[in-house]
């Protein structure tokens, strides 16, 4: 085990349990190994409070190869990312609560509002709902993996990937951040949407961000913003 890696999944454990994004057990944190082996979470641990020798390792079809715990019950969650991205090095999976709660209220992440979100990840769409720790949870993200590192669960959470423990982490505070702006503008009277144009002008500044990794929709934002009547949303899946 990754004594260096092992250390960094604790750590963001902590610091998802101290912000508010994950409450008691909930959550879980991925990285990649090896092209094939994954340290991950153990089940039923307080993510505040892990310890490096609590995590486990699995290979890429859910096989425990180390650990003395049993491993997250969302580990099928994060199999599904590692095997269709071979970019990704890390996955996180909380309840960011603001977030989460746009998804019970049945409103999107995806309709650009803020520059950040635009830049880094496009926008986050909201996966919908399937029972967590199921198969079926991990069969419903598929669609979403070749343009979006950040997803929402339908009321139940959120999942975003990185190259990187620390990217994936930060894509989480992000998210979780937008949400609350989001939130307090809809309570001071309502948000303002981007424009196309300006949407268009920050995938046209996106191409001198060298920060930017992973996957992002790119000019279908643009595409999504044309056929607004559709609220924004990629054609085949998102949910109001
Ligand atoms: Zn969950």
């Amino acid at each position: 085990m990754d004594k260096h890696l092992a250390r960094q999944v604790v750590e963001i454990g902590r610091a998802l349990y101290e912000k508010g994004l994950v409450a008691g057990a909930e959550g879980n944190i991925s990285v990649r190994l090896s092209a094939d082996t994954i340290l991950i979470t153990p089940s039923g641990k307080h993510k505040g409070a892990l310890a490096e020798e609590d995590l486990v390792v699995i290979d890429l079809s859910g096989n425990v190869l180390a650990g003395r715990h049993r491993p997250s019950s969302e580990a099928q969650l994060h199999l599904a990312i590692y095997r269709q991205r071979e970019d990704v090095g890390a996955v996180v999976h909380a309840h960011p609560p603001t977030a989460t709660a746009f998804t019970v209220a049945g409103l999107s992440m995806l309709d650009p509002v803020l520059p950040e979100i635009v830049v880094t990840l496009g926008g986050v769409p909201t996966v919908p709902f399937a029972v967590p720790g199921t198969a079926a949870l991990a069969d419903a993200i598929r669609p979403y993996l070749d343009d979006f590192d950040a997803l929402l669960l339908e009321n139940h959470g959120a999942v975003t990937m990185g190259p990187d423990l620390e990217s994936a982490h930060q894509k989480m505070e992000s998210l979780e951040m937008a949400a609350r702006i989001r939130w307090m503008a809809r309570m001071l009277g309502g948000e303002r949407q981007l424009t196309r144009d300006e949407v268009a002008a920050l995938l046209a500044a996106r191409a001198y961000v060298p920060a930017t990794s992973g996957r992002h929709p790119g000019t279908k934002l643009l595409k999504w913003l044309e056929d607004q009547k559709e609220s924004c949303k990629p054609a085949h899946s998102d949910r109001k």
